[in-house]
């Protein structure tokens, strides 16, 4: 566990609370406002009131269709005509893919070969092209960047953009605005898009929040960066978080300030415990999620959060391989990579 001091103040620049509100206009229509419902398992496990914020409902599956759609909706008509790009491991494309057919614009998204295939499927029906390179996240991002410079693409990034960072601030408003009794909310984290937006929003109207990061421990990015006071490269290794899975990008240039300064703790979770996490809030919750939408269950149930009043648990996203899913449901191993994974 990392915890981190002297914190409470957002770094200067032109992303504020005030962008997460506009953020709030420019995607209604596009992105829902999600249901905060109690969990039915984690009062018991954790003695306090537990809501769980469901991304999962959203249309495409996960959180990402606000950042996406606020970063679209920001883009000049010459933008516009020319078309988007991005990288993604699987969620942020489909969610541009998503935006991209509403306005009528061209999308482009380049993956990585560790993008499970479900997820590859789903954003070539929504009608964007994909392009599949190499074995890292950072070879999708090169492909991005290539296309942006070449074709005169506009690349939207998946996390280190102020208008997608605001876009997934919205739902600290959400949370708070219902329950603001809410004392500490639980956030995966990756590149920090999530954690970065909720903790700008959630500060800015709640002080005493806490924000707590929760990652896997095969390559978080995030975690290694904070610990060595810069941004630095992880190896990118199989997981059932895979949604978590990439660097932060050594030129970072928002959410690794914004983490540094706003996030109270980040907590790291082996693949037994994302299992597990996936299990509960299967059996649990009766509700399918990814591994990376599950990491604020497994947290709380191998006791590395404990929280001391009303919490939130961010559940991000839905779009995992269903014969994985149903493998974690009947208690059986799944394979990641050449490696066994159970509970
Ligand atoms: C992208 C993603 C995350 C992490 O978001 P960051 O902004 O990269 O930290 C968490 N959960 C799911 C399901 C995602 O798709």
């Amino acid at each position: 566990m990392l915890t981190m001091a002297g914190k409470g103040t957002a770094p200067a620049g032109l992303l504020d609370a005030g962008l997460v509100r506009q953020a709030r206009a420019a995607i209604s229509g596009v992105a829902m406002n999600t249901p905060l419902v109690a969990s039915r398992c984690l009062g018991g496990v954790t003695g306090q009131p537990v809501f769980l914020k469901l991304e999962t409902l959203q249309p495409i599956g996960a959180f990402k269709l606000r950042g996406a759609a606020n970063a679209l909706s920001s883009l000049t008509p010459e933008q516009r005509a020319r078309g988007v790009v991005c990288c993604s491991t699987g969620n942020h494309g489909r969610a541009v893919a998503f935006a991209a057919r509403r306005l009528g614009i061209r999308a482009t998204v380049c993956l990585s070969h560790l993008v499970p295939e479900v997820k590859v499927a789903a954003i070539e029906a929504l009608g964007a092209e994909v392009r599949c390179v190499g074995r890292s996240q950072d070879e999708a991002q090169h492909a991005a960047d290539r296309l942006a410079r070449e074709e005169g693409l506009t690349d939207i990034p998946p996390f280190d953009h102020p208008a997608v960072i605001a876009g997934q601030g919205t739902i600290a408003l959400e949370i708070l605005e219902e329950r603001p009794e809410i004392e500490a909310i639980l956030v995966p984290l990756s590149g920090g898009g999530l954690i970065g937006g909720i903790a700008l929003a959630a500060k800015a109207m709640k002080p005493s929040i806490r924000i707590i990061g929760i990652s896997m421990a095969r390559g978080a990015a995030m975690h290694a960066s904070l610990l060595a006071g810069r941004p630095v490269e992880v190896d990118e290794l199989p997981t059932l978080a895979d949604s978590l899975g990439g660097g932060i990008g050594l030129g970072n240039r928002w959410t690794f300030a914004l983490c540094r300064s706003l996030v109270d703790e980040v907590v790291l979770l082996d693949e037994a415990e994302i299992y597990r996490g996936m299990r509960e809030v299967l059996l649990g919750e009766r509700l399918v999620v990814e591994g990376g939408g599950a990491v604020g269950h497994a947290a709380l149930m191998a006791g590395k959060v404990k929280p001391c009043g009303p919490a939130a648990v961010i559940v991000s996203g839905q779009n995992a391989p269903i014969e994985q899913v149903l493998a974690i449901g009947r208690g059986e191993p799944v394979m990641l990579g050449g490696m066994e994974v159970k509970g």
